[in-house]
Formats: C-alpha cells, sequence, structure tokens
C-alpha cells in the first residue's frame, strides 16, 4: 500500500496537507480553497496557502454512536477547530484527555488512520487534531 500515498496525496491535498488558499486582496484564508473570494469577487486574487495545523476548539461534541467504520473509535469528540489563520474546520479530536476536551483548548494536526476498509485492505488517511499541554 506505500506505493500507492503517493498518488492519492496528489489527488486530494487539502485532505491531507491542509492545503487551503487566501485572497491577497482582503487576507482572508479559506479551507477548503475556494474559487472565487466570496467578498472581493473579481477583484480578489487567491493563492495557495498550506496551513499550520494549529488553532483552538470553538466548539465540539461527543459522539457515541459513529458511522461504520468508527465503531472502535467510540465514544470520540467530534470538533469545529478554528485554526490559527482564521479558516474553522470539522475535526475529530484523538489522543486527548477529556478533560482537556473543551472550547478554547489550543489543538494542533494530527495525520492519522480515518478508516480501514477491510475487503481491499485500503487504510484510509487523514487529519485529526490533539489537544495540546
Ligand atoms: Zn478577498
Amino acid at each position: 500500500m506505500v506505493e500507492g500515498i503517493p498518488s492519492i496525496w496528489r489527488k486530494i491535498p487539502n485532505r491531507y496537507r491542509l492545503e487551503g488558499n487566501v485572497c491577497e486582496t482582503c487576507e482572508t484564508a479559506y479551507f477548503p480553497p475556494r474559487v472565487v473570494c466570496p467578498k472581493c469577487r473579481r477583484k480578489g486574487k487567491l493563492v495557495k496557502k498550506r496551513f499550520s495545523g494549529n488553532g483552538k476548539i470553538y466548539s465540539f461534541t461527543k459522539v457515541y454512536t459513529p458511522p461504520t467504520g468508527l465503531e472502535l473509535d467510540a465514544p470520540y469528540h467530534l470538533a469545529i477547530i478554528e485554526l490559527s489563520e482564521g479558516p474553522k474546520i470539522l475535526g475529530q479530536i484523538v489522543e486527548s484527555d477529556d478533560k482537556k476536551v473543551k472550547i478554547g483548548a489550543q489543538v494542533k494536526m494530527v495525520f492519522r488512520k480515518m478508516k480501514e476498509d477491510g475487503n481491499a485492505g485500503l487504510i484510509h488517511y487523514g487529519y485529526k487534531f490533539k489537544v495540546i499541554d
């Protein structure tokens, strides 16, 4: 499976590398990337931007009944992360003490296994977040 990763990496960069874009005109950052800046329209100039993966918990919920493929993780926290560059994204919180999962807690992105497709032997990876002390 290792040789398969580079091609997937190229196809969906924003899932793996947290790549979005930023409007040079109004300096608003977007994730996932936008085609047009909704604030500036045609005056906006969008350029690629890779986000640091650092941010804080904006809001969260605890999931007890997970979707297929995530049963082993349950219960787990699903949070809206406000990235330090501005955009808000949804992500699973992993490897963090329950007591530390709260609004305003600082988090960083980690690259983790998302789910395993047993039949095809495929393992899907993506970003998750971890509370930092
Ligand atoms: Zn703009």
